[in-house]
């Protein structure tokens, strides 16, 4: 290309620090083997697709089609979604003692275009986040986008990933907006109790800085002993914005589309709403197919499919753990919700491991299997897998992991 006068390159250095460290890690940083004696086996993104043994049921695939075939919604809807679509999220999700109707709804780009919404909506620079750490890292590059600084608080492995409370209130200063707290969790999988919440909560309260809850894995608990609840549901006072999507729960991840639900007690976000409304003006709404299927999926997609999906997930989560422990130098945190698994790395077993990120680098070259270390989501020392995937394949991933640590253990 001849570039004639064209000599001096845009440049626009607050957006050149802009990192997504899942994206970074699978798009550029790490490099899969073009050639290798085994297959891949990719545990990185949750994606519970139909190759990984998750099927879509029958009303999701029907209410996509019948959307398209009525060609009635090939147009632009309502900014923050289609009326009808938002009051199907009303129908689903709102209840008598935590009620919010369908103008605290807005319809988001996936979780991710809620997230991106309410932190543009709540946030100006110099504000500062408290979110968790480890934790899902999107909130990384949008705050550099808007010039706010994120601090992380701690939630403790050994104590089932639950909030290190200290570590929030010690941060807390009068720029924090707001505190983000993500139940089922990504990455960890773990699922808080309703004590827990409870004490997060009140610690809301006593610095009146409110809680923003992503319940993208709402109702994904599949242990007895950590039933799911709603913040909304725990204190049906606060103030309280929560994230939802279509993605994860009901497998369309793909399919981008998400919300936020304002819940607007005493009407303390009523400037963060019309703030919400303005910001979809924007990006304008979601997929308007979508949006329409989305009435028949939240009303006609039964119980049983998140029954069978969960019971899915709880034996991928039993398999995972028996065929990792047991293996000297790794440890896995036994998941109850979401869709992941942390592994602990105790590098002190090692001779030539620097780091999870060398841990998980050297684990796809030397064994073509694909992990997440726990780097991409603020945290030392561990790494992330999906258990979205059949039994013989956690298996597959064990026996590597397991062929792996053999070949690097200290002699
Ligand atoms: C997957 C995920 C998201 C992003 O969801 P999308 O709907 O795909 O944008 C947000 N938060 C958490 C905790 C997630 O696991």
């Amino acid at each position: 290309m001849d570039s004639g006068k064209w000599t001096k390159k845009p440049v626009a250095s607050a957006r050149s620090e802009v990192l997504n460290p899942i994206r970074t890690t699978l798009e550029k940083d790490f490099k899969i083997p073009e050639t290798h004696d085994k297959n891949l086996i990719n545990f990185t993104l949750g994606e519970p697709t139909k190759a990984n043994g998750y099927p879509l049921p029958d009303e999701t695939k029907e209410a996509i089609i019948e959307a398209v075939e009525s060609e009635k919604y090939n147009g632009y809807t309502h900014s923050s979604g289609h009326l009808d679509a938002r009051q199907a999220v009303v129908d689903k999700y709102s209840t008598e003692e935590a009620p919010f109707d369908k103008d605290d709804v807005v319809l988001t780009f996936g979780c991710s275009g809620a997230q991106y919404t309410v932190f543009s909506a709540m946030c100006e620079p110099g504000d500062n986040v408290l979110v968790p750490r480890p934790g899902f890292p999107l909130c990384l590059p949008i705050t550099q986008n808007l010039g706010v600084e994120l601090r992380y608080y701690d939630l403790d492995p050994e104590d089932e990933f639950s909030i290190k409370l200290d570590t929030v209130e010690s941060q807390i200063d009068d720029k924090t907006k707001f505190i983000l707290v993500v139940n089922p969790s990504n990455p960890c999988g773990s699922v808080f109790s309703k004590e827990h919440m409870e004490d997060i909560i009140a610690l809301a309260e006593k610095h009146q800085v409110p809680l923003v809850a992503d319940e993208i894995y709402y109702g994904f608990s599949y242990d007895d002993s950590k039933p799911f609840h709603s913040f909304a549901h725990v204190n049906t006072e606060i103030p309280l914005i929560t994230f939802g999507a279509i993605s994860k729960t009901y497998c369309v991840p793909g399919w981008r589309l998400g919300w936020a639900i304002v819940y607007n007690r005493g009407g303390y976000f009523d400037n963060i709403l019309a703030n919400m409304q303005k910001l979809a003006m924007i990006w304008l709404h979601p997929s308007s197919l979508v949006q329409q299927a989305l009435v028949k999926i939240l009303r006609d997609v039964p119980e049983s499919y998140f029954e069978k999906t969960k019971a899915k997930l709880k034996e991928a989560s039993d398999k995972a753990c028996e065929v990792l422990t047991g293996i000297r130098g790794v440890k896995p945190v036994r998941s109850k919700g979401a869709m992941y698994m942390m592994v602990l790395i105790e590098h002190d077993e090692f001779e030539d491991i620097e780091d999870d990120v060398d841990f998980c680098k050297k684990l796809l070259n030397e064994q073509n299997a694909f992990v997440l270390p726990s780097t991409c989501f603020f945290a030392k020392n561990m790494f992330r897998i999906v258990l979205c995937h059949p039994l013989e394949k956690i298996e597959e991933l064990g026996l590597r992991i397991n062929e792996f640590c053999e070949n690097h253990y200290k002699k």
